[in-house]
């Protein structure tokens, strides 16, 4: 089953619904950067997060999440675009940690809770957008709310959730993201509130084989939602060979001679997806001889 994001609205279109099956995006980055249970829920989460961020921009934009905060993992990095696509990048994947107190994987333990969310959106204007807001909670649910609501003035609701099976693989891995239109009764934010309160976590209930279009039934249960755009979403990273030859060039000369000279190679591996990409001797001569024509 491929992953797959709806966009709704609800509620006499008072609301605006997001809801994602994210299970083979996680499950490709946990298999991509080898991470470990609590690790794997952060940059699940984050990802999931991104993700439906993105999804709210059109076209060609895309955007970048960094989560900085003071845990174990170090930083995470996603960049998600418009059409689906999101990397991700976490700093010590390696991090495995006691379930908290709710039997839950704690990730505000391996987030931390000091630091901040920092989205840079690059939506075709000349200077790119960039929000940042202290980290609130170190779950990254409540964090991506707070940041909709104080950086994009959106009073909103996000809900992240992975379940990581025992021998570290993902089990399911989705979210939504709720939006309050202006306008909405206040009826519909108690109602509204009710049911985001009384809702498990979208994790397990995919795990209970509840689909997205399940999901959307139970956010706006009395609402008669009404699906209006529904996407693939997937793990998908745009490095290539050709862009690590580009920053070699920017290196120069003197480090493109010592790597001809001492090593008789180089390699260099993308940080989002641990492609590894070789560069022969011979490429590396190339390489020099293209800057020094450009120096000349
Ligand atoms: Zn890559």
């Amino acid at each position: 089953m491929s992953d797959k994001l709806i966009k709704a609205l609800a509620y006499n279109d008072e609301i605006r619904v997001y809801v994602v099956d994210a299970t083979e995006m996680v499950k490709e980055a946990q298999r991509r950067h080898d991470s470990w249970n609590t690790a794997t829920a952060a940059l699940g989460r984050a990802m999931i997060g991104s993700t439906l961020l993105a999804s709210g921009e059109k076209g060609d934009s895309k955007l970048t999440v960094r989560i900085d905060g003071n845990g174990p993992i170090g930083y995470i990095v996603v960049d998600s675009n418009a059409k689906g696509d999101t990397k991700g990048y976490i700093h010590n994947p390696q991090v495995s940690l006691e379930l908290n107190e709710n039997g839950k994987l704690d990730v505000r333990g391996a987030v931390g809770t000091e630091g901040n969310l920092i989205v840079t959106k690059d939506i075709g204007m000349k200077e790119p957008f960039v929000g940042q807001v202290p980290l609130i909670s170190g779950e990254l649910g409540e964090d991506f709310t707070y940041y909709l609501a104080n950086s994009e003035q959106i009073p909103s609701a996000v809900g992240l959730s992975v379940l990581v099976n025992p021998d570290e693989t993902v089990r399911t891995a989705g979210g939504f993201m709720i939006q309050v239109l202006p306008g909405a009764s206040e009826k519909t934010l108690v109602s509204l509130e009710k049911t985001i309160a009384n809702l498990p976590l979208v994790s397990d209930l995919m795990d209970s084989g509840k689909t997205p279009e399940d999901l959307l039934e139970m956010l706006a249960d009395e609402g008669n939602p009404r699906i209006i755009d529904e996407q693939p979403v997937q793990f998908k990273c745009d490095c290539s060979k050709e862009r690590f030859a580009n920053s070699l060039v920017s290196l120069g000369e003197d480090d493109l001679k010592e790597m001809i000279e001492q090593d008789h190679g180089a390699e260099a591996v993308c940080h989002f997806c641990r492609t590894k990409y070789t560069f022969t001797e011979d490429e590396l001569k190339e390489i020099l001889s293209e800057i020094q024509e450009l120096n000349k």
